[in-house]
């Protein structure tokens, strides 16, 4: 897919923008993760095609750039959350919530002690949006997220507190290769993006969540 879309923004003489992810610093050992990690990555693992196709996708990118004056912008994006996320995708923020909302058990991976930092959608868009009109010097890799940094298990109970749901947590087996922790340091975004930062605290983000949730449920949709 990256390929394709470069060699066509390379005939339109486009610019064109990369959605990698926070997944290139794989289970990082550094904290937080500045850009100029390389990251701590299973080559065969079960997270593995994600991981090394996003780090394949940004290596096409850099090589379109330097041999062709590609225009790129290559973002990092850590965990997103928000108003039409996927009920089903399986992903930490929806599960929970879902789950509440249904009064069934929170499925808790580990012991709940690994960390992530959620960034609200509409904080990520706007960040995208400003490094779009940086100019041509600015390619990135550019970390975007926002650098709260929650366990998983403080999600979950915020989760139950906000919903006022009865539903208790489970313990299940933690997936291999899970990151233990992650944070971005958001230095360069800062500097580069007009002072771009996160404006939407994990817990007024949650709540406009669990209404989109919610009116999802009750609209039969979900
Ligand atoms: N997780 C969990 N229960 C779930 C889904 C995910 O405890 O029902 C954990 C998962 O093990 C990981 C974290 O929540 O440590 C974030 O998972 P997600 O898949 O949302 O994002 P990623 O691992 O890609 O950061």
């Amino acid at each position: 897919g990256a390929i394709n879309m470069l060699g066509l923004a390379k005939r339109r003489k486009a610019k064109i923008f990369q959605a990698s992810t926070s997944e290139v610093y794989g289970d990082p050992t550094i904290h937080p993760q500045v850009e100029e990690y390389w990251g701590n990555v299973n080559p065969i693992g079960i997270r593995s095609c994600y991981d090394e196709g996003k780090r394949c996708a940004e290596t096409l990118f850099f090589d379109y750039h330097r041999q062709h004056k590609l225009q790129i912008k290559v973002a990092r994006i850590f965990n997103t959350y928000g108003p039409r996320m996927h009920p089903n995708d399986g992903r930490v923020v929806s599960n929970f919530i879902m789950q509440a909302l249904r009064g069934e058990p929170i499925t808790l991976y580990g012991e709940g002690l690994q960390t992530r930092s959620f960034c609200y959608v509409d904080d990520l868009v706007e960040g995208f949006i400003r490094l779009m009109a940086t100019g041509d010097e600015v390619t990135g890799p550019i970390n975007l997220g926002n650098p709260g940094e929650f366990t998983i298990k403080a999600l979950a109970e915020m989760v139950v507190a906000q919903t006022g749901s009865a539903s208790k947590i489970t313990y299940q087996p933690l997936p291999s290769d899970d990151p233990k922790q992650r944070q971005p340091d958001i230095s360069k975004a800062r500097a580069l993006l007009d002072d771009w930062q996160p404006t939407i605290a994990l817990e007024q983000g949650l709540a406009r969540t669990i209404v989109y949730f919610d009116g999802l449920l009750k609209s039969g949709l979900a």
